[in-house]
């Protein structure tokens, strides 16, 4: 689950993690008087959950009442990069000497905590990643033994930082760290770090991503919960209890078991197409979540063609193919579907779909072949579609 940046430097001012001094605005007024509060000169900030905020104008210093009025304004309602901005973060403005960056995640790959500090941080960050990654420091910690003090000054010395600036940052990235550690978190973000001129470090930028896997042990994300952006799709699967998340491709999936469903996805992108969604229906497939599975799928405007990728075990061929087709009463389906049944079964399985065979509905024998089916009637118009 992410956080907005405001709650991000919540979270983060709970491990003595130094950031400035704010308040949330829902409206211009609230802003005003937020800034009244904070005192002048405040920064007037968007809060969407996508990157490149200042870019797109979400992010106005203003020093007097008026301009807080006509930032606040200007913002509230901005659509950037498809996420409408509703709350606004004011915060006392910070004079900056330099702008830098420091994050931990988790590095599945090598299965260690990752640590990552760059003296050249703020808003250009991505491109240099892409044209100097070099000027990023790494560092891989053993989540066992955890960042000790002289990983973190290492980590800040390699990075080049100002020599004024690395004591401060390295309390900060010890810290950070266990924000990161004790807070759940699967990426924790300081996107400018900064150093002000007179010599103080700290946090103007946060991005908090916590695990959702830890929900259990911090009955207190109940306040980020409720403050959760999801799309209507995903508000509609969590409504029905699916294991759903939303993609941009135009091929709708539904498959049984998360291994099978992401199996689902490769093969689909392999054949040149691309998924709509992940959907895991989980062990069963009767009628009435495979009608919950369509019903979701049926709100996705991008889907073109639905594959239903069955493998059965416990539940029989027979009992899934009368499952989708009494699902298929209930709910009337936008886009063509392609089914794959194996199994326990599959032979029986496929004997019943074959009755309601159509240009809607159509079985294959394999994932494979289902894949190009349902590919080809998504219309992707790729090398391999055209096969
Ligand atoms: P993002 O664009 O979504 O990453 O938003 P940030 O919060 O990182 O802000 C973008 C940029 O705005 C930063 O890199 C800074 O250059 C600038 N900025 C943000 N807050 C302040 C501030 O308090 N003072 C000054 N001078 N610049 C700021
Ligand atoms: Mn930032």
């Amino acid at each position: 689950m992410d956080l907005f940046e405001y709650q991000g430097k919540q979270y983060f001012a709970r491990f003595g993690i130094p950031v400035s001094p704010g308040g949330v605005a829902d409206t211009v007024d609230e802003a005003v008087a937020q800034a009244v509060r904070v005192g002048y000169p405040v920064v007037v900030k968007a809060q969407v959950q996508v990157g490149g905020r200042g870019k797109a104008g979400g992010i106005k210093l203003a020093k007097s009442t008026d301009e807080v009025r006509q930032h606040a304004q200007n913002i509230l309602g901005m659509d950037i990069r498809g996420h409408v901005v509703h709350r606004l973060w004011i915060e006392r403005a910070s004079d900056i000497a330099h702008e830098y960056y420091a994050s931990f995640t988790l590095d599945r790959g090598a299965r260690l905590h990752l640590g990552m500090v760059s003296a050249k941080g703020g808003v250009e960050i991505e491109q240099v990643a892409a044209e100097d990654p070099g000027a990023i420091a790494r560092l891989h910690i053993d989540p066992v033994k955890g960042l000790s003090e002289h990983d973190a000054r290492h980590l800040v010395n390699e990075a080049h930082l100002d020599e004024k600036a690395r004591s401060g940052a390295v309390e900060i990235l010890l810290k950070l760290y266990r924000c990161f550690v004790e807070g759940d978190a699967d990426l924790v973000e300081i996107n400018p770090l900064v150093l002000t001129p007179d010599g103080r470090v700290h946090a103007l930028d946060a991005k908090v991503s916590l695990d959702n896997n830890a929900e259990f042990r911090h009955p207190e994300w109940a306040e980020y919960r409720a403050t959760e952006v999801l799309d209507e799709r995903e508000k509609l699967a969590r409504s029905k209890g699916l294991q759903y998340i939303g993609l941009s491709g135009s091929v709708g999936i539904i498959a049984n078991g998360a291994g099978l469903a992401m199996s689902t996805l490769d093969v689909v992108n392999q054949v040149g197409g691309s998924p709509a969604n992940f959907l895991d229906i989980g062990g069963g497939a009767d009628a009435s979540v495979m009608a919950s599975a369509l019903e979701v799928i049926n709100t996705d405007a991008n889907v073109r063609s639905i594959f239903v990728n069955i493998f059965g075990g416990i539940t029989r061929g027979e009992e899934v193919a009368n499952g989708i087709v009494q699902a298929l009463q209930r709910v009337e389906i936008k886009a063509p579907i392609v089914i794959r049944i194996d199994g326990t079964n599959a032979e029986e399985g496929r004997a019943i779909l074959k009755q309601h065979e159509s240009d809607r509905l159509i079985s294959q024998p394999t994932m494979l072949d289902a894949a190009r089916k349902v590919v080809a009637l998504a219309g992707a118009g790729t090398a391999e579609a055209r096969r």
